[in-house]
């Protein structure tokens, strides 16, 4: 439970938003030299909604994810996950926090698993570092790493792993405390494209059926193009969303809808994507009318 000087006394609403980002920023000094990662971002995921994350090279998604796994702070701004204001973590309240509220897998394999203790020795570690009992700490290993498909792999080491076995493995040590939230840093990017649908399909299982909120940054348009919103991230903000209704067409295969929206922040600013502003030249200044059910918008010196 955390402590009531970081949840602000009150317990979340089961259905409050997980994840609350406003206005976040995080600027990083060097010297004289200062790097906005994060200007301004505004994010919010329900529980149990699974989202992807995507947006160039350096558009602050990296540090966004790290922000939210506890393991940077923001500069200004509100974070909120479950409940805990993630601003405002006292030195222990982080150590809890990453402990049973967040599960991180990252990209490389490798980097997820002690290479010395097979798959059940870490899967069983977190529940180890919180204290739990040798038994029901295994137990709890081996039935995570069954239901993640890989309990015939329960007595190997990673390296006698393939790379999507070790990262079902990885998911499971993510998953060992019961977090509320999953945080995924392009988990299939070592992956072929098989191996990385079956990943895929267990983090929706695990949003689904647990109810755990799944944020996934990728480049893997096979994890951003089949999950229901993706988060666009440019400079520092969010700039749009994609949602997707997907449907069955009846003869077995499933239709998918997809719509982009532009991101409004609190201030009303819209960012306008470049090939709309390259096409109809929309530079400095653009005539706005309030019609009866949407917004135009004209170049300078248009009609
Ligand atoms: P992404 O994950 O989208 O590639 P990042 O979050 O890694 O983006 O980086 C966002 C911006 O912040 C980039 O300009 C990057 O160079 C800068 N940045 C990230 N971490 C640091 C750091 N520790 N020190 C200085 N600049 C950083």
């Amino acid at each position: 439970m955390a402590p009531s000087a970081v949840r602000d006394g009150s317990a979340p609403s089961p259905s409050a938003p997980v994840v609350v980002c406003e206005s976040v920023v995080r600027i990083h000094r060097h010297g004289s030299i200062e790097v906005q990662a994060l200007q301004g971002l505004d994010l919010s995921v329900e529980r149990g909604e699974m989202i992807a994350v995507v947006g160039p090279s350096g558009a602050g998604k990296s540090t966004l994810l790290s922000i939210l796994a506890g393991s940077d702070a923001p500069s200004a701004g509100r974070v909120r996950v479950d409940g805990w204001d993630l601003g405002g973590l006292s030195a222990s309240g982080r150590v809890r926090y990453r402990r049973d509220v967040v599960g991180v897998v990252r990209q490389q394999t490798s980097r997820n698993l002690v290479a010395h203790l097979t798959a059940e020795e870490n899967a069983a570690m977190p529940a180890a570092l919180a204290g739990r009992g040798r038994k029901a700490r295994r137990a709890h290993a081996v039935e995570l790493l069954d239901r993640l498909g890989v309990g015939d792999c329960a007595r190997r080491l990673p390296h006698e792993m393939s790379g999507g076995q070790q990262q079902r493995v990885a998911l499971a040590v993510a998953l060992a405390n019961g977090p509320r939230v999953l945080l995924a840093d392009e988990p299939t990017g070592e992956l072929d494209t098989t191996t990385a649908h079956e990943i895929l399909g267990a983090l929706r299982t695990v949003s689904r059926e647990d109810g755990v909120t799944v944020v996934v940054v990728t480049h893997d348009a096979t994890v951003s193009d089949s999950v229901e919103r993706t988060v666009a991230i440019r400079d520092g903000r969010t700039s749009s969303e994609v949602l997707r209704t997907f449907s069955d067409d009846g003869d077995g295969g499933s239709s998918v809808v997809a719509q982009e929206y532009a991101v409004m922040d609190r201030a009303g600013r819209v960012q306008v994507p470049r090939e709309y502003r390259d096409a109809l030249d929309l530079t400095r200044r653009v005539r706005l009318a309030l019609e009866a059910d949407h917004v135009s918008m004209w170049p300078d010196g248009g009609r």
